[in-house]
């Protein structure tokens, strides 16, 4: 079989193949399958290198019990040069009334995105930002304007490109492995949704039981306790009485993310529209 070097054209992930292109022609498609994805693989790996700590967002999916991390709009900025994302056919800023409270505006920007690298399209997203986010506070009039605006475009820029780099959602893993030994920790990203109170960002898991009732521990007819997370081990509930449960009889654990899921859900109120333009953990 011929080397891909015959068509180093093919090589490029940037140049559209098919599986005829692969079965056809006198090349190894799996060589060829390889050196597009490494190049693909090695520009995931040199952003992620590329960032800081802080550029990075980490939300916990208490149900899932995963932790996964979202490149803010702030990082994006950092490597979409880098990783060849380019934004067309920019839109007009839409200004939206909320009315809640009083005088509350959004900004809606729509716009096409393109992955030089990949060859990968985007239309027609949307990015915005409400007048009432936390870090617009103490802004008024002209500034207010300003900031929102420049803020909502930031947000098509970093929602197109982490579309088209797949760092909208990495697992925390992927972070450590490529930060060993650098600056950066994945202990000082910002810990968005999901995450309370001291104990519950060391763990990733809160340490309050949740609000949901305990299972009922079938020996002693008593609601199950709640045990949090400690290091690897997920939050589970145990049942105090233990001890005096029946010889030889199998321990009473129920996982907690399980036993939660199954639960009725909490009733779901529509988002107001502010929020609907929220992803996980973003703030800025
Ligand atoms: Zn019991």
């Amino acid at each position: 079989m011929a080397d891909a070097a015959d068509d180093p054209e093919l090589e490029r992930p940037d140049v559209p193949i098919t599986l005829m292109d692969l079965t056809t022609r006198p090349i190894d498609p799996a060589d060829i399958l390889e050196k597009r994805y490494t190049s693909v693989a090695t520009l995931r790996r040199l952003s992620i290198l590329l960032t800081y700590a802080t550029d990075w967002s980490l939300y916990h999916d208490v149900v899932s019990g995963r932790t996964g991390c979202y490149l803010r709009d702030v990082g994006c900025q950092r490597i979409r040069g880098t990783n060849g994302v380019e934004i067309e056919n920019i839109g007009d800023m839409e200004r939206i009334e909320l009315g809640d409270p009083p005088g509350a505006f959004m900004y809606i920007v729509r716009g096409d995105g393109f992955n030089k690298v990949t060859g990968e399209r985007l239309p027609r997203v949307e990015g915005g930002r409400a007048s009432t986010e936390e870090i617009f506070k103490g802004k008024t009039g002209a500034d207010l304007e300003l900031d929102v605006r420049q803020a909502a475009f930031a947000n098509l820029c970093g929602r197109i490109t982490r579309a088209l780099t797949g760092l909208g959602d990495v697992p925390v893993s992927e972070l450590e492995a490529v930060w060993k030994g650098t600056r950066n920790n994945v202990a000082d990203c910002i810990k968005a949704r999901g995450f309370g109170g001291v104990d519950e960002r060391t763990t990733g898991v809160s340490d309050k039981a949740p609000n949901v009732a305990p299972p009922i521990c079938p020996f002693c007819n008593v609601p199950g306790v709640y045990r949090p997370a400690r290091g690897d081990r997920q939050p589970f509930y145990g049942c105090q009485n233990w001890k005096a449960h029946p010889k030889g009889s199998k321990a009473w654990i129920v996982d907690a993310a399980k036993w939660i899921a199954q639960q009725a859900p909490p009733p779901v109120e529509p988002l107001p529209v502010s929020e609907v333009f929220r992803e996980p953990g973003q703030e800025g």
